[in-house]
């Protein structure tokens, strides 16, 4: 007998996937140019010259067996203090190497943060609009994810709604900004607000509550202050990753923080190396954990999603759809033009633009537009975005 549980997580195909294969498939037909696939959320900036070039330092320098071997589970020790005083020297923090848990990546980091955290009956709370695989890494580490809905005049915190679902059973809360799908980045007063409630009820119910701050999406920001958690509340993980930021989600490589400040520092820190062992990740890859360390405080070319943002949004804008304006990662979260997002992006398809309805996401009634894609995609969308918004004048 296999895991019931396992089978439906890999035989179910997401909304996601079923959209790529469509485009596939419609591209044969129509040609891959007149395909709007506006799906995926895959990095369409190349990583910067200087990945390239750290890589082929790495390789030409360095002793061969020491460049693809095993590191230490946690990470290589000078790799982890390099990033560590990266962190330090931006944001004004105080992490060493003991700090950082090196990963496969921000799934990664999370998944080992709820494996860390949860026993039986703890609950995780997230904020809608969220990503949809917090369910399933949540639910595989025996926790239960709990959504507060969405406050969609802005896509910031709906704090009536989140105490009405914190309790003495509240293990962590998940937060991620920049946001997939929203784009919205949280406000200081945001943040402020939130870990002064997280204070509170930590005092009330007599145990910790952690923050786990799910970050892929940091350095993808524009003109905007994304603050720094740890910075406002001790009991913080930073889950980062290298996918969006330097442009390698196929290499799987990001971090964990764990301050000191935390409460039992060092018992949460051996829980996540359990974790990173029980999950069988064994450490992260040795290439690519020198090749960030050469990198450090270095991205892709984030003005091109900036461009896109402003030509797609304006141009949506124009159009009559609403959207809050998003401020970073590479997504657009407009409303959809029937209460039924599914309906919508079934009518979006007959005018060859792929776009995901927000049910997965938490929050019907909006679709989510991935940018990351070439200018001129979004150029020749435009006038297809009219016809689908004409269609229900
Ligand atoms: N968290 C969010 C919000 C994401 O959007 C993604 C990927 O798109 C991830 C985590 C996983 O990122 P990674 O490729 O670093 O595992």
């Amino acid at each position: 007998m296999i895991s019931e549980k396992m089978y439906e997580l890999g035989s179910k195909r997401s909304v996601i996937r079923e959209l790529f294969e469509f485009g596939k498939k419609r591209a044969a037909e129509i040609g891959a140019e007149n395909v709007f696939d506006f799906s995926i959320g895959n990095p369409n900036v190349p990583a910067p010259e200087a990945v390239k070039k750290a890589i082929i330092e790495i390789l030409e320098q360095e002793n061969p067996v020491n460049v693809h071997g095993y590191t230490s589970a946690q990470g290589d020790a000078e790799v982890r203090k390099t990033l560590a005083e990266s962190i330090n020297k931006r944001f004004g923090t105080n992490f060493g190497a003991d700090n950082l848990y090196m990963t496969l990546g921000a799934a990664a980091s999370i998944s080992a943060c709820f494996l860390a955290l949860a026993n039986p009956g703890d609950e995780f709370i997230t904020f809608a609009p969220y990503f949809p695989e917090y369910r399933c890494f949540v639910e595989a580490a025996g926790g239960k994810l709990i959504v507060v809905p969405a406050q969609i005049e802005n896509f910031q915190i709906d704090f009536n709604e989140f105490e009405k679902r914190i309790n003495e059973k509240t293990k962590a809360v998940i937060i991620n900004t920049p946001n997939n799908p929203s784009g919205v980045v949280y406000t200081e007063e945001t943040i402020v607000k939130l870990t002064d409630l997280l204070k509170e009820k930590e005092k009330q119910y007599g145990h910790a509550i952690y923050l786990i701050s799910d970050e892929p999406y940091r350095e993808v920001a524009y003109d905007v202050n994304v603050p720094y958690v740890t910075k406002y509340y001790n009991d913080t993980f930073v889950c980062y990753s290298y996918s969006k930021s330097l442009s390698l989600p196929g290499e799987r490589i990001g971090y964990i923080v764990v301050p000191d400040e935390m409460e039992d520092s060092k018992r949460v820190y051996a829980a996540v190396c359990g974790a990173g062992r029980a999950l069988g990740y064994v450490c992260a890859p040795s290439l690519f954990q020198k090749v960030v360390a050469k990198c450090a405080g270095q991205t892709s070319d984030i003005s091109i999603y900036r461009k896109n943002r402003d030509l797609l949004y304006d141009g949506l804008i124009k159009l009559g759809y609403k959207c809050v304006k998003p401020e970073g990662a590479f997504y657009l979260f407009p409303q959809s033009l029937e209460p039924d997002a599914y309906a919508f992006c079934e009518r979006a398809k007959k005018h060859n633009l792929l776009i995901v309805p927000g049910d997965d996401f938490g929050c019907p009634g909006h679709v989510r537009i991935s940018y990351c894609v070439k200018t001129e995609q979004i150029v020749k969308s435009l006038p297809a975005f009219e016809k689908l918004a004409q269609e229900y004048k």
